[in-house]
């Protein structure tokens, strides 16, 4: 049975350069794939764009509403008019800004087509609060898989946060409004903390903490090293 796969990790952990490899690597095969990604704003945005400079542009853009097990076989049925041959994976890139409904679409391409689907994305927002399509996307994935980064002071990161200028901003909306200035830095837990003052889920479920001790060793998380 082919499975759905949700490979996540933090803004600059190299997802659409791991997806573009991934592509490659059935292609490399002779087999067919298909490339995918929500689309986000009004700007109809189709490429895929690597921070290595490798870019590719999508076979299709799925809309918020639209119904992507019948835009998956309408793409499907295309490349085998074409090529003759059946597509070996599907593969989606920014995957947190899918729906709950395309995600689970995601899944009845796996189990009731048999065509594997890689889906790549962040977990959480600025707010460390997980988008809806990565909430969906770990509940129903058959595998889950972690593409690691690396925090400005060494250990893994894990969260997203979001700054304006040199000036880190814990509320906003989830998705930053097109023609605001915004950029985002990878961070582990402790320095997240550091930078919020204690903050978790601002806006949301706002939970004040006491600033933390930074008592880590300083050695990078054993899971990174
Ligand atoms: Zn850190």
């Amino acid at each position: 049975m082919a499975k759905l796969y949700f490979r996540y990790g933090a803004m600059n952990s190299g997802k659409s350069t791991a997806m573009l490899q991934a592509a490659y690597n059935y292609e490399e095969r002779g087999q067919q794939v298909l490339l995918a990604k929500p689309q986000v704003d009004t700007k109809g945005d189709r490429e895929i764009v690597s921070r290595l400079g490798v870019s590719r542009p999508v076979d299709f853009v799925l809309s918020p509403d639209a119904d992507a097990y019948q835009e998956f076989s309408k793409e499907r049925a295309r490349v085998k008019a074409e090529t003759g041959l059946e597509v070996s994976c599907l593969l989606v890139d920014e995957a947190q800004f899918l729906s709950e409904t395309q995600v689970d679409d995601l899944l009845r391409i796996a189990v009731l087509d048999e065509v594997p689907v890689l889906a790549y994305g962040i977990r959480t927002d600025f707010q460390t609060v997980a988008f809806p399509g990565s909430r969906r996307l770990l509940e129903v994935s058959h595998a889950i898989e972690e593409l690691k980064t690396i925090c400005r002071c060494g250990r893994k990161a894990v969260f997203n946060a979001r700054k304006v200028g040199d000036r880190f901003i814990f509320d906003g909306d989830q998705v930053a409004i097109d023609g605001v200035d915004v950029t985002y830095e990878s961070l582990c837990g402790a320095c997240y903390l550091e930078e919020s003052g204690g903050l978790l889920g601002s806006g949301r479920r706002r939970v004040l903490v006491e600033p933390p001790e930074v008592a880590y060793s300083s050695a990078p998380d054993a899971d990174f090293a």
